[in-house]
């Protein structure tokens, strides 16, 4: 039988946000009962993991992805399965697959599919799906452009059967208010994204309820310039402003320059930026071309993302979230445990999870061990290991 108790001996623990601390920590029951110099009396018959130093971190939250080595989470059951069993060797504990929905039967086939297989999955926490979409004013990434519709929404949500953790929506988009309404009477966070707003109208969005940004800068397009010479303002200035407002990065060094973190990180606090991967096909991979369902192959290179592999042009995210922090820990001056929290505390906050992103007392214990290159040697999702990349019992 597997072990259901860990004492976890002599490792650093980062708790996100706060520090980081050298002891013990011991989980009992799916949850981390107690943190520090743990007495071996306490720990009973618990399965002892020596930690030799090294760093013990919460486990990583990805609200942004859309695939993970060969596999999409829109390829169906089968997709979603093969996508998750990847993601606890890259210290992935919670994911919200992200899925770009039309309004058309495959799609409404296809939610279902996904949200019937959620529950049957254990290998990580699967609070819901991501919806990018429909309800967006610009288009890229194949993303559908449709205006706000609640008689749709409810339709996307009976077919998820309300397993939906998160929706991304255009401020822009006409009718969009009534969406975001519905969406917070339900208790869903609204992410703003692919949009070309005025200011004004990202503050109607953010008064009506959306509490994030994702993929910021990347597809958030200033709107015209009106006076020759004046720097037109919209959601990129709107959302930087107003301290409601979280935002999110794909921090691969491709999508995003790292000043345009810092910038964001200036204005936001540690507290109010978060990592994603939004990774499709190809994250995860050793460099080299990949086949794709879209009708072309990928190149892929930790250095140049991955690219349409004759045209060159970029072709989605292949980054994974251990390496996204990695890049965080070198760009930021930031304490390590602020960085952290980037990938951990601060995304579970955004999506109400209470007891995930945390290393205390009373949290679940989505825990990943790490070795000094930052890749994970041991991933446990609520107390079970789910992951060891060789052993290291005792
Ligand atoms: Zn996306």
């Amino acid at each position: 039988m597997k072990p259901s108790s860990w004492l976890i001996r002599d490792v650093r623990f980062v708790e996100p946000g706060r520090r980081i601390a050298s002891g013990d920590v011991l989980v009992r029951q799916g949850r981390i009962t107690a943190t520090g110099t743990i007495a071996p009396d306490v720990a009973g018959d618990a399965a002892r993991v020596e930690g030799r130093g090294r760093l013990l971190t919460p486990g990583l939250i990805d609200v942004h992805t859309h695939g993970i080595g060969r596999n999409l989470y829109e390829g169906g059951a089968t997709g979603l399965r093969s996508a998750v069993a990847d993601l606890a060797r890259f210290g992935v504990t919670t994911v919200l697959p992200t899925v770009i929905p039309f309004d058309r039967p495959e799609t409404f086939a296809l939610l279902k599919e996904l949200t019937e297989t959620l529950p049957q999955l254990t290998c990580v926490n699967l609070p819901g799906l991501h919806l990018e979409g429909p309800f967006m004013a610009v288009g890229g990434a194949a993303c559908p452009t449709l205006p706000g519709n609640v008689d749709l929404l409810e339709r996307l949500l009976t077919a998820c059967h309300h397993r939906i953790a998160a929706m991304s929506v255009s401020p822009d988009t006409p009718g969009v208010l009534p969406v975001i309404h519905r969406l917070r009477e339900k208790g869903i966070p609204v992410f703003l994204t692919h949009t070309r707003a005025t200011a004004e109208q990202t503050e109607a969005a953010l008064n009506a309820g959306a509490t994030h940004a994702t993929h910021f800068y990347d597809v958030f397009y200033a709107p015209a310039e009106t006076d020759p010479g004046v720097r037109p303002v919209g959601a990129v200035e709107a959302i930087l402003a107003d301290p409601r407002a979280s935002v999110d990065f794909i921090a691969d060094g491709v999508h995003v320059h790292p000043t345009a973190i810092r910038a964001a990180v200036a204005a936001k606090g540690w507290a109010g930026v978060v990592l994603i991967t939004d990774s499709n096909i190809g994250a995860g991979l050793p460099a080299g071309v990949y086949p794709t369902p879209w009708g072309f192959a990928i190149r892929v290179s930790p250095e140049t993302a991955a690219r349409h592999e004759t045209k060159h042009s970029l072709a989605g995210s292949a980054l994974t979230m251990d390496r996204g922090i990695a890049n965080l820990l070198r760009w930021l001056s930031l304490p390590p445990e602020q960085v952290w929290a980037m990938g951990t505390l601060n995304p579970a906050r955004l999506l109400g999870l209470d007891r995930k992103g945390r290393l205390e007392p009373g949290a679940d214990a989505d825990l990943v061990l790490w070795d000094d290159t930052l890749t994970a040697q041991m991933t446990w999702v609520n107390g079970n290991l789910v992951y060891e990349k060789e052993a290291n019992l005792v």
